[in-house]
Protein backbone atom coordinates (compact mmCIF):
# COMPACT_ATOMS: atom_id res chain seq x y z
CA UNK A 1 0.00 0.00 0.00
CA UNK A 2 0.71 3.61 -0.56
CA UNK A 3 2.74 4.83 2.06
CA UNK A 4 1.04 8.38 2.33
CA UNK A 5 -2.60 5.84 3.29
CA UNK A 6 -4.09 4.51 6.36
CA UNK A 7 -6.81 1.95 6.27
CA UNK A 8 -9.37 2.58 8.47
CA UNK A 9 -12.57 0.62 7.31
CA UNK A 10 -11.68 -1.60 3.86
CA UNK A 11 -14.35 0.74 2.19
CA UNK A 12 -11.25 2.82 1.80
CA UNK A 13 -9.88 0.67 -0.40
CA UNK A 14 -12.52 1.34 -3.39
CA UNK A 15 -12.20 4.60 -2.75
CA UNK A 16 -8.35 5.69 -3.37
CA UNK A 17 -5.68 3.93 -5.69
CA UNK A 18 -3.15 2.14 -4.51
CA UNK A 19 -0.47 2.87 -6.92
CA UNK A 20 -1.29 6.73 -7.15
CA UNK A 21 0.83 9.06 -5.59
CA UNK A 22 0.69 12.07 -3.87
CA UNK A 23 2.53 15.17 -5.62
CA UNK A 24 3.13 17.98 -4.68
CA UNK A 25 2.78 20.76 -7.23
CA UNK A 26 3.56 23.89 -5.47
CA UNK A 27 5.77 24.82 -2.38
CA UNK A 28 6.73 28.16 -0.68
CA UNK A 29 3.21 29.86 0.70
CA UNK A 30 3.01 30.56 4.18
CA UNK A 31 -0.63 29.25 4.55
CA UNK A 32 -2.64 27.79 1.45
CA UNK A 33 -6.55 27.69 1.47
CA UNK A 34 -9.00 28.00 -0.38
CA UNK A 35 -8.69 25.65 -3.43
CA UNK A 36 -11.06 26.19 -6.60
CA UNK A 37 -10.76 23.83 -10.11
CA UNK A 38 -12.12 25.27 -13.25
CA UNK A 39 -12.58 22.64 -15.80
CA UNK A 40 -12.71 24.79 -18.80
CA UNK A 41 -9.58 25.40 -18.72
CA UNK A 42 -8.10 22.58 -16.30
CA UNK A 43 -6.76 24.92 -14.04
CA UNK A 44 -6.39 25.86 -10.23
CA UNK A 45 -6.87 28.46 -8.23
CA UNK A 46 -6.19 28.90 -4.34
CA UNK A 47 -5.05 31.61 -1.93
CA UNK A 48 -2.33 31.99 0.41
CA UNK A 49 -3.37 34.15 3.17
CA UNK A 50 -0.36 36.12 4.99
CA UNK A 51 0.97 36.68 1.43
CA UNK A 52 -2.01 38.49 0.37
CA UNK A 53 -2.43 36.75 -3.05
CA UNK A 54 -4.16 34.13 -5.26
CA UNK A 55 -2.20 31.44 -7.26
CA UNK A 56 -3.36 29.54 -10.17
CA UNK A 57 -1.80 25.94 -11.34
CA UNK A 58 -2.53 24.50 -14.81
CA UNK A 59 -1.75 21.18 -15.86
CA UNK A 60 1.19 21.70 -18.37
CA UNK A 61 2.29 24.91 -17.49
CA UNK A 62 2.98 25.21 -13.93
CA UNK A 63 2.10 28.14 -11.48
CA UNK A 64 1.78 31.97 -11.82
CA UNK A 65 0.08 34.35 -9.65
CA UNK A 66 -3.06 35.13 -10.39
CA UNK A 67 -3.95 38.03 -8.43
CA UNK A 68 -1.62 40.39 -6.03
CA UNK A 69 -3.10 41.89 -3.02
CA UNK A 70 -6.17 39.59 -2.85
CA UNK A 71 -7.01 41.29 0.16
CA UNK A 72 -6.14 38.46 2.23
CA UNK A 73 -8.51 35.97 0.62
CA UNK A 74 -9.54 32.77 2.17
CA UNK A 75 -12.08 30.56 0.73
CA UNK A 76 -12.99 29.96 -3.35
CA UNK A 77 -15.91 28.85 -5.38
CA UNK A 78 -17.52 28.33 -8.91
CA UNK A 79 -20.53 29.32 -9.24
CA UNK A 80 -23.17 28.28 -12.33
CA UNK A 81 -22.04 30.28 -14.50
CA UNK A 82 -18.34 29.38 -13.41
CA UNK A 83 -17.41 32.86 -11.84
CA UNK A 84 -14.69 32.88 -8.85
CA UNK A 85 -16.44 33.44 -5.65
CA UNK A 86 -14.14 34.77 -2.96
CA UNK A 87 -13.99 35.26 0.82
CA UNK A 88 -11.76 38.15 2.04
CA UNK A 89 -10.51 38.98 5.21
CA UNK A 90 -9.11 42.11 4.66
CA UNK A 91 -12.04 43.52 2.85
CA UNK A 92 -14.24 41.45 4.99
CA UNK A 93 -16.39 40.93 2.24
CA UNK A 94 -17.47 38.00 -0.41
CA UNK A 95 -17.19 39.06 -4.11
CA UNK A 96 -17.15 37.48 -7.42
CA UNK A 97 -14.95 38.25 -10.18
CA UNK A 98 -16.93 38.56 -13.51
CA UNK A 99 -15.82 36.84 -16.86
CA UNK A 100 -14.56 40.45 -17.93
CA UNK A 101 -12.60 40.60 -14.43
CA UNK A 102 -14.48 43.32 -13.06
CA UNK A 103 -15.22 42.13 -9.42
CA UNK A 104 -18.63 42.51 -7.95
CA UNK A 105 -19.27 42.86 -3.90
CA UNK A 106 -21.70 39.86 -3.19
CA UNK A 107 -22.05 41.01 0.75
CA UNK A 108 -19.84 42.96 2.70
CA UNK A 109 -22.27 43.92 6.10
CA UNK A 110 -25.42 42.18 7.81
CA UNK A 111 -27.98 44.47 9.36
CA UNK A 112 -26.03 47.84 8.89
CA UNK A 113 -22.81 45.74 10.66
CA UNK A 114 -19.27 44.78 8.99
CA UNK A 115 -19.08 41.02 8.44
CA UNK A 116 -15.92 39.65 10.89
CA UNK A 117 -14.19 37.74 7.96
CA UNK A 118 -15.98 36.03 5.26
CA UNK A 119 -13.59 32.46 5.45
CA UNK A 120 -15.37 29.74 2.96
CA UNK A 121 -18.26 29.83 0.70
CA UNK A 122 -20.53 27.03 -1.81
CA UNK A 123 -22.23 27.80 -4.44
CA UNK A 124 -26.01 25.99 -4.23
CA UNK A 125 -27.35 24.83 -7.58
CA UNK A 126 -30.15 27.52 -7.29
CA UNK A 127 -27.71 30.60 -7.54
CA UNK A 128 -27.64 31.27 -3.36
CA UNK A 129 -24.38 31.79 -1.88
CA UNK A 130 -23.81 29.99 1.47
CA UNK A 131 -20.49 31.45 3.66
CA UNK A 132 -19.00 31.17 6.66
CA UNK A 133 -18.30 34.26 9.22
CA UNK A 134 -15.63 33.46 11.71
CA UNK A 135 -13.03 36.46 12.97
CA UNK A 136 -9.61 34.67 11.59
CA UNK A 137 -9.13 37.69 9.56
CA UNK A 138 -9.66 40.67 12.37
CA UNK A 139 -7.98 38.57 15.25
CA UNK A 140 -4.44 39.73 14.10
CA UNK A 141 -2.54 41.85 11.44
CA UNK A 142 -1.39 38.33 10.00
CA UNK A 143 -4.39 37.40 8.13
CA UNK A 144 -5.93 40.51 7.18
CA UNK A 145 -6.46 43.47 9.77
CA UNK A 146 -6.86 43.45 13.74
CA UNK A 147 -10.16 45.17 14.51
CA UNK A 148 -12.85 45.13 16.12
CA UNK A 149 -16.00 42.64 15.68
CA UNK A 150 -19.17 44.68 14.93
CA UNK A 151 -21.10 41.36 14.38
CA UNK A 152 -22.66 39.46 17.73
CA UNK A 153 -21.33 36.14 16.56
CA UNK A 154 -19.90 34.05 14.08
CA UNK A 155 -23.02 33.08 11.60
CA UNK A 156 -23.33 30.90 8.81
CA UNK A 157 -25.16 33.36 6.18
CA UNK A 158 -27.50 32.54 2.66
CA UNK A 159 -27.17 35.10 0.01
CA UNK A 160 -30.48 34.78 -1.80
CA UNK A 161 -30.07 34.95 -5.15
CA UNK A 162 -32.84 37.29 -6.55
CA UNK A 163 -32.09 40.22 -4.39
CA UNK A 164 -28.98 39.78 -2.84
CA UNK A 165 -30.42 39.75 0.73
CA UNK A 166 -28.55 37.69 3.65
CA UNK A 167 -30.18 35.68 6.00
CA UNK A 168 -28.12 33.84 8.87
CA UNK A 169 -28.89 29.99 8.71
CA UNK A 170 -27.16 29.11 12.05
CA UNK A 171 -26.13 31.34 14.83
CA UNK A 172 -24.62 28.59 17.51
CA UNK A 173 -21.38 28.10 16.50
CA UNK A 174 -18.20 28.90 17.61
CA UNK A 175 -15.88 29.70 14.78
CA UNK A 176 -17.84 28.65 11.86
CA UNK A 177 -15.52 27.47 8.71
CA UNK A 178 -15.59 24.99 6.11
CA UNK A 179 -18.96 23.80 4.68
CA UNK A 180 -20.45 21.92 1.80
CA UNK A 181 -23.09 20.24 0.15
CA UNK A 182 -24.14 16.50 -0.06
CA UNK A 183 -24.57 15.79 -3.59
CA UNK A 184 -28.36 16.19 -3.74
CA UNK A 185 -28.24 19.48 -1.86
CA UNK A 186 -30.20 17.92 1.35
CA UNK A 187 -27.75 17.97 3.42
CA UNK A 188 -25.05 20.83 4.84
CA UNK A 189 -22.22 20.18 6.33
CA UNK A 190 -20.40 22.71 8.45
CA UNK A 191 -17.20 22.56 10.37
CA UNK A 192 -16.57 24.41 13.78
CA UNK A 193 -12.84 25.18 14.80
CA UNK A 194 -12.98 26.58 18.20
CA UNK A 195 -10.10 24.56 19.08
CA UNK A 196 -7.89 26.79 17.67
CA UNK A 197 -8.18 29.32 19.86
CA UNK A 198 -9.65 27.59 23.40
CA UNK A 199 -8.28 24.35 23.98
CA UNK A 200 -11.65 23.48 25.12
CA UNK A 201 -13.17 24.71 21.92
CA UNK A 202 -15.11 22.41 19.23
CA UNK A 203 -12.87 20.47 16.60
CA UNK A 204 -16.21 18.87 14.19
CA UNK A 205 -18.00 18.84 11.43
CA UNK A 206 -21.82 19.36 12.38
CA UNK A 207 -24.47 18.29 9.80
CA UNK A 208 -27.62 19.88 9.10
CA UNK A 209 -30.99 18.80 6.98
CA UNK A 210 -31.60 21.22 4.38
CA UNK A 211 -35.31 22.31 4.61
CA UNK A 212 -37.01 24.19 1.89
CA UNK A 213 -33.78 24.60 0.10
CA UNK A 214 -32.88 27.57 1.92
CA UNK A 215 -32.94 26.94 6.00
CA UNK A 216 -31.37 24.62 8.24
CA UNK A 217 -33.11 22.06 10.84
CA UNK A 218 -31.71 19.44 12.98
CA UNK A 219 -27.90 20.21 13.59
CA UNK A 220 -25.92 17.42 15.12
CA UNK A 221 -22.44 16.76 15.25
CA UNK A 222 -21.33 14.62 12.51
CA UNK A 223 -17.56 14.04 13.32
CA UNK A 224 -15.26 15.14 15.46
CA UNK A 225 -11.80 15.32 13.65
CA UNK A 226 -8.47 15.05 16.02
CA UNK A 227 -5.07 15.51 15.05
CA UNK A 228 -6.12 19.14 14.31
CA UNK A 229 -9.84 20.91 12.95
CA UNK A 230 -11.99 20.60 10.06
CA UNK A 231 -10.53 23.41 8.36
CA UNK A 232 -12.30 22.85 4.99
CA UNK A 233 -13.84 19.44 3.12
CA UNK A 234 -15.54 18.50 0.05
CA UNK A 235 -17.63 15.73 -0.77
CA UNK A 236 -17.24 12.69 -3.58
CA UNK A 237 -19.94 11.54 -5.88
CA UNK A 238 -20.90 8.79 -2.98
CA UNK A 239 -21.06 11.43 -0.06
CA UNK A 240 -18.43 10.73 1.81
CA UNK A 241 -16.75 13.66 3.26
CA UNK A 242 -13.05 14.52 2.85
CA UNK A 243 -11.83 16.72 5.75
CA UNK A 244 -8.80 18.39 6.34
CA UNK A 245 -6.68 17.64 9.52
CA UNK A 246 -3.40 18.41 11.57
CA UNK A 247 -2.05 15.81 9.82
CA UNK A 248 -3.21 15.38 6.15
CA UNK A 249 -6.85 14.68 4.44
CA UNK A 250 -9.53 12.30 6.05
CA UNK A 251 -12.23 10.40 4.46
CA UNK A 252 -15.60 9.94 6.67
CA UNK A 253 -18.76 7.84 5.20
CA UNK A 254 -22.00 9.61 5.13
CA UNK A 255 -22.87 8.17 8.33
CA UNK A 256 -19.31 9.63 9.96
CA UNK A 257 -17.23 6.40 10.21
CA UNK A 258 -13.95 6.95 9.60
CA UNK A 259 -12.77 5.18 6.45
CA UNK A 260 -9.24 6.41 5.83
CA UNK A 261 -6.40 9.27 6.07
CA UNK A 262 -3.99 10.66 3.22
CA UNK A 263 -1.07 12.03 4.64
CA UNK A 264 0.64 15.15 4.11
CA UNK A 265 3.10 15.63 6.23
CA UNK A 266 1.75 19.27 6.72
CA UNK A 267 -1.37 20.48 8.58
CA UNK A 268 -3.55 20.32 5.54
CA UNK A 269 -6.19 23.75 5.21
CA UNK A 270 -8.74 22.98 2.14
CA UNK A 271 -9.21 20.20 -0.30
CA UNK A 272 -11.55 20.23 -3.73
CA UNK A 273 -11.54 17.77 -6.37
CA UNK A 274 -10.58 18.28 -10.43
CA UNK A 275 -8.89 17.34 -13.13
CA UNK A 276 -11.09 17.11 -16.59
CA UNK A 277 -12.45 13.77 -14.50
CA UNK A 278 -13.01 15.46 -11.70
CA UNK A 279 -10.88 12.60 -9.92
CA UNK A 280 -7.79 14.57 -9.12
CA UNK A 281 -7.99 15.67 -4.93
CA UNK A 282 -6.21 19.01 -4.77
CA UNK A 283 -5.17 19.45 -1.30
CA UNK A 284 -3.54 22.90 -0.05
CA UNK A 285 -1.81 22.33 3.41
CA UNK A 286 0.21 24.57 4.91
CA UNK A 287 3.33 26.03 2.53
CA UNK A 288 2.14 23.64 -0.48
CA UNK A 289 -0.12 22.38 -2.85
CA UNK A 290 -0.28 18.71 -3.08
CA UNK A 291 -2.32 16.65 -5.59
CA UNK A 292 -3.92 12.99 -5.51
CA UNK A 293 -5.71 11.22 -7.95
CA UNK A 294 -8.39 8.80 -6.20
CA UNK A 295 -11.16 6.02 -7.51
CA UNK A 296 -14.01 8.13 -6.69
CA UNK A 297 -15.02 11.49 -8.42
CA UNK A 298 -16.03 14.57 -6.84
CA UNK A 299 -20.08 15.42 -5.84
CA UNK A 300 -21.07 17.98 -9.26
MG1 LIG B 1 -11.22 27.94 6.41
Amino acid sequence: MNEHLVVHDQRFLHLVLPNAWLDRLHTGMLWAEGPVYFPFGDYLLWSDIPNHRIFQWTQGTGVRIFREHSNYSNGNSRDQEGRLVTCEHLTRRVTRTEHDGSVTIIADEFEGKRLNSPNDVVVKSDGSIWFTDPPYGILSDYEGAKADQEQAGCFVFRCDPADGKLTVVADDFVKPNGLAFSPDESHLYVSDTGLSHDADGPHHIRAFDVKKGHSLKNGRTFAEIDPGVPDGFRLDEHGNIWTSTGNGVHCYSPEGEKLGEILTGETVANVTFGGPKNNRLFITATTSLYAIYLAVRGAR
